[in-house]
């Protein structure tokens, strides 16, 4: 596959635009995406699903970037969704994405939003505790539906993946004890308005090898012979997602590994399958721009002070996460940086001794591989407005989300009348 942002005459572009012109023209800091590159991660997805079966939906895990543009993007070229809120059904729908193809995932679902996706009529909601699978039948019996639903069970499979994104351990909170699936599923055959039709299984993201994934699925497999002979008629199995990507030096899993290892331990079983991919279709598509501010001398150090900080980009603090620093603009002798951004703590910390061309106030900076877990996670820590968003395709580039303005956070504050 080739990768849509690389140098070109020492210049950075994104497809056939200079991201140095996308930064000019929507100030700094701004994602900016590549339909292209969304395009050719998702096209990878379908056609090593399709060497195996044609029975398959690719349910894009929306929760990794739900800007509407992304979505439209993926949803014309035939991609379902995966939520995991009301929030993001109504981006879904917005996008023009099929009720059909919408799978409703999600540890704390409020009867408001359980409402919202039946009334809507989604192709499936996974369960995630019997709690939850009796509030569902109670509120389909009241809107006088039936709903199709998969049980997530967790396989108790180590993704050996970041703590903080692994799901698929007896300890973590998701899903449904493997041992205790097939009583739910029992309950489920007595429930009034509910279809058990599916077995749903998510262990983790950011996963760069096909082992755990195939304990987790055999897993799967056992479970549906276990539920079939029982009386529960078992039509659809949901893979989740969790795919890895190259961020550093990682090897990504090949996808047609992946789909043959699909097609000797599920597809045996004659079912529909939903893979929910999110941050292998968005990743590697996304840059976050951002502008020098200062260039600073520590001891013994060089501080790059980037006006882009942990607000607009969480994924370093909070895991730890690598993101290579491009300059827009190659070129200038080789220097050691601390990579930092202005939010006043510590952990606002991009990269310690990263060599990079030398660089000085008001240069431009792409951090790469900011497309999947970037924007969606961004907070107002500081008072920093929510960057903008833009997308590129071919020559042309556009907003996909406005800059928010100091003005748009200001206004909702409120001082109670007996306070003022
Ligand atoms: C987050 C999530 C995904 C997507 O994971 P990626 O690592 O982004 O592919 C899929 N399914 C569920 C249930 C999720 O919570």
């Amino acid at each position: 596959m080739t990768k849509t942002t690389a140098y070109k005459n020492s210049r950075l572009r994104m497809e056939d635009v200079e991201l140095a012109s996308v930064a000019e023209k929507f100030g700094t800091p701004l994602y900016c995406y590549s339909a292209g590159q969304i395009e050719q991660n998702f096209d990878a997805y379908r056609r090593a699903l399709k060497s195996v079966t044609d029975d398959f939906t690719i349910c894009y895990a929306t929760k990794a970037n739900s800007n509407i543009a992304v979505l439209s993007l993926l949803q014309k070229r035939g991609a379902g969704a995966d939520i995991v809120s009301g929030g993001e059904l109504r981006r879904a729908l917005a996008a023009g994405i099929s009720p059909r193809k919408i799978v409703y995932s999600g540890v704390g679902k409020s009867d408001e939003e359980i409402t919202f996706a039946i009334k809507t009529g989604i192709m499936q909601i996974n369960v995630e505790s019997e709690p939850e699978l009796e509030a569902i039948s109670r509120i389909a019996k009241k809107l006088k539906k039936t709903v199709d639903v998969s049980i997530r069970i967790n396989p108790n499979v180590d993704a050996k993946t970041h703590a903080k994104i692994t799901t698929g351990k007896k300890e973590n909170k998701f899903g449904i004890d493997i041992e205790f699936a097939p009583a739910l599923y029992k309950r489920a055959l007595k429930l009034p308005n509910i279809n058990a039709v599916g077995v749903a299984v998510h262990i983790g993201s950011q996963l760069t090898s096909l082992a755990p994934y195939k304990r987790a699925y055999a897993r799967v497999a056992d479970l549906v012979r276990i539920l079939r002979k029982q009386g529960n008629n078992i039509t659809r199995v949901d893979l989740g997602g969790g795919i890895g990507i190259t961020y550093r030096n990682e090897t990504p899993i090949d996808l047609y590994l992946y789909a043959l290892m699909v097609r000797d331990v599920i597809l045996p079983l004659g079912v529909h399958i939903v893979v929910e991919p999110g941050r292998s279709i968005v990743g590697d598509a996304g840059v976050l721009l951002s502008r020098v501010v200062s260039v600073k001398k520590g001891h013994n150090k060089n501080f790059l002070i980037l006006d882009a900080a942990m607000n607009d980009l969480m994924r370093p603090a909070l895991y730890g996460a690598y993101h290579a620093v491009l300059p827009l603009n190659k070129g200038g002798k080789p220097t050691l940086y601390d990579i930092v951004g202005p939010v006043c703590e510590t952990g606002d910390t991009l990269h310690i001794d990263e060599k990079l061309p030398q660089l000085k106030a008001g240069d431009l900076v792409a951090i790469m591989t900011a497309g999947a877990y970037g924007a969606v996670m961004s907070s107002n820590y500081n008072t920093r407005p929510l960057a903008g968003e833009a997308i590129v395709q071919g020559k042309k580039f556009g907003l996909a989300r406005k800059p928010q303005t100091v003005d748009d956070l200001v206004k909702n504050d409120v001082i109670p009348g007996w306070l003022a």
